[in-house]
């Protein structure tokens, strides 16, 4: 297992290397997050171990379990050892969140890539504030305004990071969205593009903030075309845990 994750990391890093060559991108220009919702913790540490720290995971009773086993075993390693055995880990919520598990989900992670909406935004700042932190945060928009999708739609993006953008605890970070599920990644090409112009549009108005320069796109079947429409962050899981055995709840 140990041998097949750094040969799928691998593949990973030259294929993201290679979509970043293609369009004259430095390739530290592009951070990792991998997705870890379909594995077990083990491969979760060994992931750690190969330096990989940006982990993300889609539901938050899922993320809470998992960065607390984590944390765990770091403080453990430290107290025998004196090393944790690696760099700490950081969470991200990139799936859908509810206003009522803010709470929960907060001390664990460290930035939240679904904000579609104002309450959501609001609720996370005050929390926030609570806790005498500030949060990352990306603006998820549904590009592709399929029905069964969260986000924000395009027209009404504009209107919300004006507004999240003077909540004193969050730090908007940039747009995220997902394309269509489709076999071809060519076809995700046109949302993710869209996608950009829409954060480009965004920060030529008076009131975006220097903050406001990261796109949140591309999964294992599209990531090489999202980083040449100009992804700075990946969210991969599939492509870095296929041939392991998967976490069967
Ligand atoms: C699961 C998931 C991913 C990773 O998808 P893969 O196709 O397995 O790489 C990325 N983003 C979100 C929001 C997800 O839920």
């Amino acid at each position: 297992m140990r041998r097949k994750l750094s040969d799928n990391l691998k593949r990973v890093r030259d294929r993201l290397g290679a979509a970043c060559a293609k369009v004259s991108r430095d390739p530290s220009t592009v951070k990792l997050v991998a997705v870890t919702k379909t594995v077990e913790i083990d491969v979760i540490r060994q992931m750690l171990e190969h330096g990989v720290t940006e982990l993300g995971e889609s539901r938050v009773q899922q993320l809470v379990k998992r960065a607390g086993m984590i944390e765990e075993y770091r403080s453990r390693r430290r107290l025998v050892g004196g090393s944790a055995g690696s760099d700490a880990p950081h969470w991200h919520m990139i799936g859908h969140l509810q206003r009522n598990k803010i709470k929960a989900v907060l001390p664990w992670v460290g930035t939240v890539h679904s904000v579609d909406n104002l309450r959501l935004a609001e609720d996370l700042s005050t929390q926030s504030q609570k806790m005498e932190r500030t949060t990352d945060v990306f603006i998820e928009v549904n590009v592709s305004e399929e029905r069964t999708k969260h986000g924000v739609v395009v027209g009404a993006t504009q209107h919300l990071v004006e507004h999240m953008v003077q909540m004193s605890n969050l730090r908007v970070l940039g747009l995220m969205t997902m394309a269509p599920l489709a076999e071809d990644p060519e076809a995700a090409r046109p949302y993710f593009a869209r996608l950009r112009e829409l954060l480009e549009d965004i920060q030529r108005e008076k009131f975006a903030t220097p903050d406001f320069v990261h796109l949140s796109m591309g999964m294992s079947n599209d990531f090489g075309v999202a980083v040449e429409e100009g992804a700075t962050v990946v969210r991969i899981g599939t492509a870095l845990f296929e041939g392991i055995a998967a976490n069967v709840p």
